[in-house]
């Protein structure tokens, strides 16, 4: 068992058995031993393509922590690095931002505008619709654990749903933390599809996980059950190891450890523990179906949800975030190793859902004095009160999912009701020193897509990239930069993401294969560049006046990758 490539640190020994069992006997690693020649456009493609999303892994992050790496970053970041990918779209959201990733479409096309929209319409009491839920679904609601989890919403097809649709016999195999992460990248064709839970791992109702998948998910949910200690805080972590008042009951983070109780299933998401479960259930699957070990090409896809329950409940700069990038690096390390293991040619590409920015009363410690929360009165329910009390309209009068996104007004009212109800909400939030715009659908629905590099790109091509006419709002509030829309810190949500503004727009993008010589290309790309990018990595047509992105070349000097 000492002599397995996977160190499963934060697991428990019984599932580093399961994972050491099922590591064993490829038959492919005594093979591996002759050089890998340079990856040239006469190199066959590659047997696997792994593609992983680390949720809230912004390019700050990225810059800030590259120079620490050791273990499976510092291995992506000598490959082909683009450090200034975008989410080039405005609602910076999980489930918009996983939706682009391997579909090369902006979640205005994919029809995954924010994480939860409104549909006025649906039959059932709750309104409010989970992007990665079937709300036709009898006895369901939005929230809660109430929902039935469903790709349905997702309008365009996947990378793995167009290699199933080329050969059946590829396989496509999705596995996150979190379900829309698993759902918006695994698409309708998956092989298996999972996500962690209490439970251990879970898929849709009704949806038997596979017999390794159940076995990793009956480990996982005994190492949930096992207390953890507190983490050793490395050196280069010290200067990030400072005490942030949150509530008023005495809370602080930035000086987190990581430690938690046994069960404590919030406290294991929230660290690489939940990242290495991941990692080591994907592996397991990847063994057990001999993925790459085939004729074809297969796609394996790991979110790693990890890094985003850190950065809200501790933000980005404490010392709960340094363990986390040390860990997640760790993490990807152990799982590379263990590819390599197995002989395999795979190729990698690493990039994040959205980007991410710090909790106000530390950002206001560290030389940015403005930074502050958003005033509760922008409160959609709060608002929509007190405009429908002015002028005497029924209420709700106003539907929206937090301080800013998308807004929707009452279907009952009168085409006179609605018009004096809009301009009474407008004049108020324009009038708002936190608001920087609000936008009307109507503004954004004769739109085209901007063909442009993305870090040029203006406030309507930003929220006409992620604006649906079926789904988005009435309009949409945009706040001012640096307004973090939470109104009070609470012990577990203390920052967040979800802006227009760049510190949530912009994700490393990374793609890395043994052989294939690496390069820098600082200039900005996409997300939804990654999609055409891999399908012509494996040879696969992609029409592209179907997709928003384009073919991204990975062979540096003359010859390209994009055919
Ligand atoms: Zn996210």
């Amino acid at each position: 068992m000492e002599k397995s490539p996977v160190k499963l640190k934060y697991l428990s020994t019984a599932l580093a058995a399961v994972l050491c069992v099922a590591a064993a006997g490829t038959g492919l690693a005594q093979n591996a031993a002759p050089p890998t020649p340079k990856v040239t456009s006469a190199t066959p493609a590659p047997k696997l393509i792994v593609m992983v999303a680390v949720d809230q892994f912004s390019a700050d992050l990225f810059a800030e922590y590259r120079g620490k790496f050791t273990g499976g970053l510092a291995r992506l970041a000598s490959g082909i690095v683009f450090p200034s990918g975008y989410q080039a779209h405005g609602a910076t959201e999980t489930c918009p931002g996983h939706s682009t990733i391997l579909t090369g479409s902006h979640p205005g096309r994919a029809g995954i505008v924010a994480n939860n929209y409104f549909d006025l319409s649906v039959a059932r009491e709750d309104k409010r619709i989970y992007c990665a839920e079937d709300e036709s679904v009898a006895g369901t609601a939005s929230g809660g654990g109430k929902y039935a989890p469903s790709v349905a919403h997702l309008l365009v097809p996947t990378l793995g749903d167009l290699m199933k649709a080329r050969d059946p016999k590829t396989q496509v195999v999705s596995v996150a933390g979190k379900d829309r992460a698993a759902i918006m990248m695994g698409g309708r064709q998956a092989d298996e599809l999972m996500w962690l839970a209490p439970t251990g791992l879970t898929s849709y109702r009704g949806t038997a996980l596979s017999p390794t998948a159940t076995q990793a998910g009956a480990v996982i949910a005994a190492a949930i059950a096992q207390p953890r200690p507190a983490m050793a805080l490395p050196a280069d972590c010290a200067n990030h190891d400072i005490a942030i008042p949150v509530g008023d009951k005495g809370g602080s983070v930035g000086t987190g450890r990581m430690a938690r109780e046994g069960g404590d299933f919030r406290r294991f998401m929230a660290s690489p523990e939940a990242d290495g479960a991941v990692l080591a259930t994907a592996a397991a699957l990847r063994q057990a179906r001999k993925m790459g070990e085939g004729s074809g090409t297969d796609l394996l896809i790991v979110g790693l949800s990890a890094t985003d329950y850190v950065g809200h409940g501790a933000g980005t700069e404490g010392s709960e975030m340094c363990l986390q990038m040390m860990g997640l690096d760790r993490e990807l390390g152990d799982f590379f190793a263990r590819l390599d293991a197995t002989g395999i040619d795979y190729a990698v590409a690493l990039t994040a859902d959205h980007g991410g920015h710090d909790m106000p009363e530390r950002n206001r410690q560290n030389a940015w004095p403005a930074a502050e929360r958003v005033d509760p009165a922008l409160d959609p329910d709060t608002l929509g009160k007190a405009v429908a009390e002015k002028l005497g309209l029924p209420q709700p009068l106003l539907y929206g999912d937090g301080p800013f996104g998308d807004m929707y007004l009452a279907k009952s009212l009168t085409p006179a009701q609605r018009k004096a109800a809009l301009a009474e909400i407008l004049v108020r939030l324009r009038a708002h020193p936190q608001i920087e715009a609000v936008v009307t659908a109507d503004e954004l629905a004769g739109r085209a897509m901007s063909k442009q590099a993305p870090d040029t790109w203006g406030l309507l091509d930003k929220l006409r990239a992620s604006f649906h006419p079926g789904r988005s709002g009435d309009f949409i509030v945009v706040l001012t930069p640096r307004v973090t829309p939470i109104p009070e810190s609470g012990l577990g949500y203390v920052a967040t993401h979800g802006s227009v503004w760049d510190y949530d727009r912009r994700v490393p993008m990374l793609f890395w294969r043994k052989g294939l010589a690496g390069f820098e290309q600082p200039n900005a790309v996409m997300t939804v560049d990654i999609m055409p990018t891999l399908a012509s990595v494996i040879g696969l047509p992609v029409d592209a006046g179907k997709i928003d992105g384009r073919c991204l070349d990975l062979l540096s000097g003359p010859e390209n990758s994009c055919r």
